[in-house]
């Protein structure tokens, strides 16, 4: 038999089948009529999902594309910003920003751990002369499975007029984020993570402050200028050619997404996140962060001592077909990830709990046989009655 593969990875992630029909439709023009009627439909969707009247721009690029076109076109060269880092894409942030020649401070917090609010509240009272002209902050950190009060975060901000912008790649749509509500200037996100459609495209909104500095802003861009992208919105079009199957299929997971409504979403995201962590629990294993700041989307698992992360991975992959995530950087082999957003429901963790269990014992791990599944079947049945 073909090998069936599980993939539960926090992105990419599985593709619906209607999505993946939809991305097989023939191209159309993108200076015509019916490309104009898509991008408003799409463009109307994601500022649902972002919950914002800002604009949204679409870039075609990886998450990491959003991530850059938020630094190059808000903050100019010499000018400082603070990086709040918990983990490996805080760092990239920080890493964007300096190659960008922005003056960079970092507020690091032990990988596996939230940001405090109150560090940040400090750090910028201190800041008597509005020198910080923005702040990053990571919303769901992939590389650990923690996410950060960002709405506290916020709030700890204060009247600074510092920017705030925010990476949320991987929260986005699997955990509650509020553009407008929560006052957040800039938000990134991607379309493999919880939207449900291939890697490739990154969305950017952008509130009217940010605009603001987008046209002060002193850095050379040509791909990357937000300004030409909002000219051509106007018009229902792009700069330049957009990628059209992702688009397409943006469109249909978009639909998905308003069908089975935001708050289902949300609680689906956060039920599955509690089936993984009392599974993994009673499989006798540990838990990287504590449930206070778990991650709806992604949940990472301490490999047990003795055992290698990344041989649990390859058992789990050769034998039963799961695809898990490893650990990045520091936590290399010594955790695997397991994503759980986007498409994904309770029988997909109950078969990827029960290979754990399996792939476990393979590697000499005496796991409770049985009691992970049972486990997360009981938060399952307890959540529908
Ligand atoms: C996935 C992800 C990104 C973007 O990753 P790409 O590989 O560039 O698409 C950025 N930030 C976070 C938190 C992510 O999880």
């Amino acid at each position: 038999m073909e090998e069936k593969q599980y993939l539960m990875l926090p992105g990419p992630t599985p593709v619906p089948p209607r999505v993946l029909r939809a991305l097989a439709k023939p191209m159309i023009n993108h200076r015509g009529p019916e490309f104009k009627t898509l991008l408003s439909e799409i463009t109307a969707g994601l500022k649902e999902v972002f919950r914002t009247e800002n604009d949204i721009i679409i870039y075609p690029s990886a998450g990491t594309g959003g991530m850059e076109a938020a630094v190059a076109n808000f903050i100019s060269p010499g000018e400082k910003v603070l990086v709040v880092s918990i983990g490996n894409f805080g760092d990239r942030f920080a890493e964007i920003a300096r190659r960008f020649g922005a003056r960079v401070e970092k507020m690091d917090f032990a990988w596996g751990t939230a940001a405090d609010p109150a560090a940040l509240e400090e750090r910028l009272k201190e800041d008597k002369d509005k020198e910080i002209k923005a702040v990053f902050v990571t919303h769901n950190e992939t590389s650990t499975g923690v996410t950060n009060d960002l709405k506290a975060l916020r709030k700890a901000a204060g009247e600074h007029p510092a920017l705030f912008i925010v990476d949320s790649v991987s929260g986005l749509g699997a955990m509650e984020l509020e553009t407008d509500g929560w006052n957040l200037d800039v938000v990134v996100a991607g379309s493999q993570k919880s939207f449900m459609i291939p890697p490739g495209l990154s969305f950017i909104a952008v509130s009217r402050r940010a605009w603001e500095a987008a046209e002060k802003c002193t850095n050379a861009r040509y791909y990357w200028d937000i300004r030409e992208a909002r000219k051509y919105a106007e018009k229902g079009q792009t700069p330049y050619t957009p990628a059209l199957p992702q688009l397409t299929a943006l469109a249909e997971s978009l639909r998905m997404i308003k069908e089975e409504g935001l708050p289902r979403i949300i609680a689906r995201h956060r039920r599955l996140r509690d089936m993984v962590r009392a599974g993994v629990r009673a499989l006798g294993l540990e838990l990287l962060v504590k449930d206070e700041i778990a991650s709806n989307a992604v949940t990472a698992v301490c490999a047990p001592a003795g055992i290698e992360a990344d041989a649990i991975r390859r058992l789990l992959r050769e034998r039963y077909g799961v695809i898990v995530a490893g650990g990045q950087n520091k936590l290399k082999n010594k955790i695997f990830r397991i994503g759980h957003l986007g498409y994904v429901c309770e029988t997909d963790i109950l078969a990827t709990l029960a290979a754990l269990e399996m792939a476990l014992i393979g590697c000499g791990f005496k796991a409770n046989l049985g009691q992970g599944v049972r486990a997360a079947q009981e938060v399952a049945l307890a959540a529908t009655q």
